[in-house]
């Protein structure tokens, strides 16, 4: 048995922690919030699992193993929090993301289905679409329920003997050498330690990561209108809407519907300039480009805003440096959480000599 020290008790901390003690190591979480924090990237209502990676054919083929690795977290925590609603990607002009997502099922042999446009307006009333426009669905995929799944973890964690450490800023570590410094200037040490402190990385380790380009995201809860409350429920969530609109999470268990606009993220890091927003703006920046693809779009009503922020690096690529005794995790994109239980089996994996930390690095860039 060996004593692990994970800084950060986000998604990907949390399930390292889970699997290292599954592997009967000693577990050590340490976070500068509660645990969960409510500002890390991975609290929030919903985040989608789907198999839509335009391209990135290595990713689309890491969800059903991820799958398979929230099965065995469901096993543990005795709970489903996810709904298999299928996803839908929407090309509006050739060679956009769902074109590239459909070359790339057809290469990797993923089941999918291709709606022309009146298959996805008859799948997705609430919409309206250019002649052009068709559609390619997958399941399994849908809303995991984020916030229920990180505060299980942690709960999980606590009754099965790991530490949790909560409201402990880590000013200062040495990964290799597993050794890490609280504000208070008290050291905490172990046999290995991990870094997954997502977008606050850079203010933790400037010299290695300092430059790493962190992003600000906000997402926006919108009560449709009556006539469309139900086809927004039913309706699979949109991955894309041609290259940058799209992103909608459905109000299933009460969580509320949810749209994002990826265009909307701009540099910027969480420690710096913190979690105000002006809601009148940012709402309309984030709306404003479905409308052109909304029946009754003014009866829109925005609700709140919900901000986080990550790591995202020009390729795309999650990015996993070993180094000695330690781990740090970053570039985590808006794109980790769905693979979170995978990552934490796989690191675990990794520390008990399972496979090399090259093979995991490459595997984690999604080759
Ligand atoms: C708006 C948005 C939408 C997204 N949508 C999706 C989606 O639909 N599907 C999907 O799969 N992924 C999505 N993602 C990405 C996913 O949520 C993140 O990649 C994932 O949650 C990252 O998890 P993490 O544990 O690395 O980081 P976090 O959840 O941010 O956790 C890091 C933790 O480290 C702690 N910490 C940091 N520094 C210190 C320190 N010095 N000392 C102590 N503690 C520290 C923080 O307090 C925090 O709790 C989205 C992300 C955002 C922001």
């Amino acid at each position: 048995m060996s004593r692990a020290v994970i800084i950060g008790g986000g998604i990907v901390g949390l399930s390292i922690a889970r699997a290292l003690l599954k592997r009967g190591h000693e577990v050590h979480v340490i976070d500068q919030g509660p645990i969960p924090n409510p500002e890390g990237a991975s609290v929030d209502r919903h985040r989608m699992i789907r198999p839509h990676y335009g391209a990135a054919t290595g990713y689309a083929r890491m969800v059903a193993p991820a799958f398979e690795a929230w099965d065995r977290l469901w096993a543990d925590l005795g709970e489903t929090h996810f709904e298999n609603t299928g996803a839908i990607s929407i090309s509006l002009e050739p060679g956009d993301y769902a074109a590239k997502t459909l070359a790339s099922f057809r290469e990797a042999g993923i089941p999918h289905e291709v709606l022309d446009k009146a298959g996805v307006e008859e799948r997705c009333p609430q919409l309206i679409l250019p002649e052009a426009a068709w559609g390619v669905v997958a399941e399994p995929a849908g809303p995991l329920f984020a916030d229920r799944i990180v505060a299980g973890l942690a709960d999980w964690l606590r009754c099965n003997g790991a530490t949790l450490e909560e409201n402990c800023r880590i000013a200062r570590v040495e990964p290799d050498a597993a050794r890490a410094w609280r504000e208070d200037g008290s050291e905490i040490n172990g046999d290995r330690l991990v870094v997954a402190a997502g977008a606050w990385l850079p203010g933790l380790m400037p010299e290695q990561f300092g430059e790493a380009p962190a992003y600000r995201q906000a997402l926006l809860y919108i009560d449709p209108p009556q006539d469309y409350a139900e086809a927004w429920r039913d309706a699979p969530p949109i991955v894309t809407l041609g290259d940058h609109t799209g992103y909608t999470l459905p109000d299933r268990r009460g969580a509320g519907l949810k749209i994002g606009y990826s265009n909307h993220r701009r540099r910027a890091r969480p420690d710096v300039e913190g979690f105000a927003s002006d809601f009148e703006a940012e709402s309309q920046a984030i709306f404003q480009p479905f409308v052109p693809y909304l029946r009754k779009a003014e009866a829109y009503r925005p609700l709140r805003l919900q901000l986080g922020y990550y790591v995202l690096s020009p390729d795309r690529r999650f990015r996993f440096e070993a180094a000695g005794k330690g781990l740090v995790i970053t570039d985590c994109d808006g794109q980790m959480f769905k693979f979170g239980p995978l990552v934490g089996e796989r690191v675990a994996g990794m520390f008990d000599g399972a496979e090399s930390a090259e093979s995991l690095k490459h595997w984690a860039a999604g080759y």
